[in-house]
């Protein structure tokens, strides 16, 4: 595995502390933009700033601008305003529709584990408190960078067929790279985001619907 995608050791380290596994199939499932909505959150949080997305791109770094700039901030003000973004948002992103009510039927069948790229530590109680809060008590492990690695190490040991939900495609190819019999599915809540999407071969489902995505893994269960 190139170093790119190589999990870091605190996250080896959570997924060592998760509970001991089901053995059932196993879902790994984003957090931004999949479950809790994200780019509606950071809009609002970059217009307060009286800054904004050049395009509805996948891209974080060179496609954020002040208003009266066609000129992207630089990567470093970039990581330096999502760890602001995320301490300030963490404890109150909303919910994407049906998320909760389709991640229990899932769980019925599936071991769930969130992975979500989180920046700051200290942001992952705060989200592991309003995911319960919003009914979805399942475990979280924080990354950060393309999530193939810890996909690949979160999955030794644990059931099959694995699952992969996600919005970027980044984290999709990462995974397809470091596991490539996972089962990838692009959710992205944002329509507008979602539409500017240059499909992926290796994605078998794009959508932004929880119960479509439902649909399609009970399906997948029941060949497999
Ligand atoms: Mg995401």
């Amino acid at each position: 595995m190139s170093e790119l995608h190589a999990p870091a050791r605190e996250v080896l380290d959570q997924i060592a502390a998760l509970p001991a596994t089901s053995g059932r199939p196993l879902v790994i499932c984003d957090v931004d933009e999949v479950v809790f909505h994200m780019i509606a959150h950071l809009e609002a949080f970059l217009a307060a700033r009286d800054m904004g997305f050049l395009r509805h791109a996948y891209q974080l770094t060179g496609n954020i601008a002040r208003k009266d700039s066609d000129t992207p901030i630089g990567q470093d003000e970039v990581r330096r305003m999502l760890l602001e973004f995320f301490t300030e948002t963490s404890d109150k992103q909303s919910l994407v529709e049906g998320a909760a009510a389709a991640l229990e039927r899932l769980s019925a069948d599936c071991e769930v584990i969130f992975l979500t790229n989180l920046p700051g530590s200290a942001n992952k109680p705060a989200r592991e408190r309003l995911l319960a809060h919003h009914g979805m008590p399942y475990p979280v492990v924080t990354n950060s960078g393309p999530k193939g690695g810890a996909a690949a190490a979160l999955s030794a040991g644990r059931g099959r067929p694995v699952v992969f939900i996600d919005d970027s495609p980044q984290n999709l190819k990462s995974v397809n790279l470091c596991l490539p019999e996972t089962h990838l599915i692009q959710f992205v809540a944002d329509d507008r985001f979602r539409a500017a999407i240059d499909p992926l071969p290796s994605v078998r489902l794009l959508t932004g619907d929880w119960q479509e995505t439902t649909r399609h893994i009970l399906t997948i269960l029941d060949r497999s």
